[in-house]
């Protein structure tokens, strides 16, 4: 046998899971088409927010927690920042289920949040425009994570655990079976079990051993604004959520002189993962500049923009479990825009199948099965 473990997609979700693996002792391989961190998935372009008083829902709640623990311990083990505080106001109408998620997760977990009305938020951050109609509901022990300075220290973690890394290694095809065969570009290999981490690709790979799996590949696209550091860097301005009846933009403070940095989730796309994506260009440019311009009227110009995949299940919510008809197959996919914060827990989770067979965590929400 040559391994005990293979992942596929070292990846967000894939190098975690390949550090705790290897520390548990299991002799791991983790195979990816780039080399992680990459810009060719899901998880770059610097900072990502972790929230824990979850506007998506509140059952999140306690697997985002986790995940906060173990940045923490990332944090300590590697002796690096990854984690910085600003805080994260999520904006909304009062009634919209958004909000109403973020105020019942606080309740429910005893999580510190702070209310302000239009008024207290452009008063408390001067660089903020806020219409009548709509709360701000402030988490201040939540924040932003160096998005590939963490997948990079759970990559140096897993190597020095004894993983195994294999990177331009495409896997073109997997072989289901007691014993599981993975086909690359290469080579091949086996292995007891599998993990499939394979972010946008997960739907066309595991069409090779007859599984279908709706996740949709989707473009997404992100800018920096210059930013009048006064009013907008990371000390003074946190990390922001707006959730409309139409629309949901996400975004962050100006880190490290990067400028106002603005994301849309919603909408995007549909691509064949394998094309390269449309660059970021001036019809992408409008949307966003129209939100700045309304919400944070005192930004500077476009410095420039970014694309990016985000794996969409109908739903929105994740895909982790075993497949069906192979219970030494796990999958962990559809991340849908809001999974790297969950990263280091869902490492944990997926350790956790492999070798107990169950998670601590609870992944009811997360089967297949639902669709
Ligand atoms: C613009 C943007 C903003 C986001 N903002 C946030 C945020 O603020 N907070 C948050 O929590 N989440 C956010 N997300 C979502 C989060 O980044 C993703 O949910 C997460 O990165 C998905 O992780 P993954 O492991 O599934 O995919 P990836 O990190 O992309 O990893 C998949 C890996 O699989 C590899 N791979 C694929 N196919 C194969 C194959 N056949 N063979 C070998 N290797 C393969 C790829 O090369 C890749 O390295 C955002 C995403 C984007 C795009």
């Amino acid at each position: 046998m040559d391994y005990d473990v293979i992942i596929v997609g070292a990846g967000s979700m894939g190098m975690a899971a390949g550090y705790f693996l290897a520390k548990e002792g299991k002799n791991v391989l983790m195979l990816d088409a780039f080399t992680p961190p990459h810009e060719e998935g899901s998880h770059h372009g610097d900072t990502r927010i972790i929230r824990f008083a979850y506007g998506e829902g509140a059952s999140y709640v306690p697997f985002v927690k986790r995940a906060g623990e173990l940045w923490q311990e990332l944090e300590s083990l590697a002796n690096e920042s990854l984690f910085l505080q600003t805080g994260v106001v999520n904006i909304g109408e009062p009634t919209c289920a958004f909000i109403q998620n973020v105020e019942a997760s606080a309740a429910l977990y005893d999580l510190a949040l702070e209310h302000y009305s239009p008024d207290e938020a452009m008063n408390k951050w001067p660089g903020l425009f806020l219409p009548k109609n709509l709360v701000a509901c402030f988490e201040p022990t939540a924040g932003v994570l160096r998005v590939e300075a963490c997948i990079q220290a759970y990559k140096k973690l897993a190597l020095e655990a004894g993983a195994s890394l294999r990177t331009n290694e495409k896997v073109l095809a997997i072989q289901a079976g007691d014993i599981v065969q993975v086909q690359t570009v290469h080579n091949s290999y086996k292995a007891k079990q599998l993990i499939v981490t394979a972010g946008a690709w997960a739907t066309e790979l595991l069409q090779t051993v007859d599984v279908s799996i709706p996740v949709t590949p989707t473009r997404k696209t992100f800018a920096w604004f210059e930013a009048d550091e006064q009013l907008y860097r990371d000390e003074v301005f946190p990390a922001y959520c707006f959730e409309f009846a139409d629309s949901t933009y996400y975004g962050f403070p100006s880190i490290d002189g990067a400028g106002l940095k603005l994301g849309r989730h919603d909408g995007g796309d549909v691509v064949n993962p394998n094309d390269p994506l449309r660059p970021f260009d001036a019809s992408d440019a409008v949307d966003l500049q129209n939100f700045v311009d309304q919400f944070m009227p005192q930004h500077g110009t476009l410095k420039y923009g970014k694309t990016c995949k985000y794996s969409m299940t109908p739903d929105e919510d994740f895909i982790i479990d075993f497949l069906p008809e192979h219970q030494n197959i796990v999958i962990a996919a559809g991340f849908s825009g809001h999974g790297f914060k969950f990263s280091s827990a869902i490492g944990e989770a997926l350790a956790d199948l492999i070798v107990e067979g169950k998670s601590k965590q609870d992944l009811s929400t997360f089967k297949l099965s639902r669709f």
